[in-house]
């Protein structure tokens, strides 16, 4: 197939191009770069011993999608492009609906004028808002979201379920990610936020570097085993094979998935497994509960296991594992090496 994947140069678009390369499909990339490095998809080529054709622009301008659809003729779409702090979110909201929902609507219009009728959607577990049940399923409640990046994930899910409704050639799936972690296990492409991380792992990593002095926890009075936030985090290689069998599997009409493990974790397990797994020690300074956090995000991933014949088999030590040696490998992430003799 010939699958395009919107925000391929990120943290999870460039191990979806792998896996898909790898399985010979051909791959088409379009990012604009803002939160990625073309390195990221010269690594991709290394490692897979393939090309792929990237194109740098952006889904919100029309000229630039037409540019890749009228490139070759297109199977599939993998729609990953999109802003994804929560944090930065609630500052900037309309940053947040510009990009993630204008950007979604330009590139229905031109796979509708192009006729392309696959598409995989990047949804997140955030679409759920304050979980009402553990393990969340996929028809548990959703929309009662906390910052605009949730909001907006959850009305472009509401807006493709009407377009398939208007469009029934159309085949569309959402994957709802729940914690994606960890690295391909070359240590070659991984995840490197720029600035201050949010999230915990990145800031564990700089921790163990030295970048930073101490892990902040953020709440050890959670209704939980040790009293500190448990999430379902999930192998980002584990996550781009669910796309695969997404894509696989794809049927007519709308419908929309978790990808979990189904296994939570704690903040001080994650510390101390890291401990294990790296042999550096990680400070922590309890802080309290940050704003907008839920004691537990668990998933329920039977669906997918029997609709799409996937389930995550790589486990905790396998992520930080895999996402430590990514860290070591690349300390500052995709810098270009100066060739000796530049300046
Ligand atoms: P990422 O920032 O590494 O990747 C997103 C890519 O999209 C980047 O390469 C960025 O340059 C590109 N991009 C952003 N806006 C664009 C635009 N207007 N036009 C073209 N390219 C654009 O993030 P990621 O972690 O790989 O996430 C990929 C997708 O998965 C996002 O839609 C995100 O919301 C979703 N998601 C991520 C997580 C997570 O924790 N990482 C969880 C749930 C859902
Ligand atoms: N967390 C923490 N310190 C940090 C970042 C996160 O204690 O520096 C906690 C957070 O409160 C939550 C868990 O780690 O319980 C996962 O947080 P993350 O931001 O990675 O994911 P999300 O909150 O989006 O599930």
């Amino acid at each position: 197939m010939n699958v395009l994947i919107t925000g391929g140069a990120g943290y999870i678009g460039s191990h979806i191009a792998l896996s898909l390369l790898q399985q010979n499909h051909h791959v088409l990339v379009l990012d604009n770069l803002c939160n990625s490095s073309p390195i990221a998809l010269q690594r991709v080529e290394a490692l897979s011993g393939k090309k792929l054709a990237f194109h740098q622009g952006d889904i919100r301008r029309r000229a630039d999608l037409n540019r890749v659809f009228n490139s070759e003729s297109i199977d599939a779409v993998i729609h990953m492009a999109g802003l994804k702090s929560v944090n930065e979110s609630l500052q900037k909201p309309v940053k947040y609906y510009q990009n993630n929902i204008a950007g979604t609507l330009t590139l229905l219009e031109t796979m509708k004028q192009h006729q392309v009728n696959k598409l995989i959607f990047s949804s997140s577990a955030t679409v759920y808002g304050i979980p009402v049940k553990i393990p969340l399923c996929e028809n548990c409640d959703a929309g009662n979201t906390t910052n605009p990046y949730g909001a907006s994930k959850y009305m472009v899910e509401k807006i493709l379920r009407e377009v398939v409704d208007a469009q029934p050639e159309l085949a569309i799936t959402a994957l709802r990610y729940f914690n994606p972690a960890g690295a391909h296990a070359s240590g070659q492409i991984g995840e490197h936020p720029a600035g201050i991380p949010n999230n915990l792992l990145p800031y564990l990593f700089q921790v163990a570097n030295g970048l930073r002095a101490a892990l902040p926890v953020f709440g050890d009075d959670y209704a939980t085993p040790d009293g500190t936030g448990v999430r379902d985090y999930i192998h980002v290689m584990d996550l781009a094979e669910g796309h695969i069998q997404a894509l696989k599997n794809l049927q007519a009409g709308y419908r929309h998935y978790n990808l979990g493990t189904g296994q939570g974790y704690s903040v001080l397990e994650i510390v101390r497994m890291f401990e294990q797994v790296s042999g550096k020690r990680v400070p922590l300074d309890m802080r309290p509960r940050r704003p907008g956090d839920v004691a537990i995000c668990l998933s329920d991933p039977s669906s997918a296991r029997e609709e799409l014949d996937w389930q995550a088999t790589r486990g905790l030590e396998a992520m930080l594992r895999d996402a430590w040696r990514w860290q070591v490998l690349n300390p500052q992430g995709y810098v270009v090496q100066p060739v000796e003799g530049e300046v």
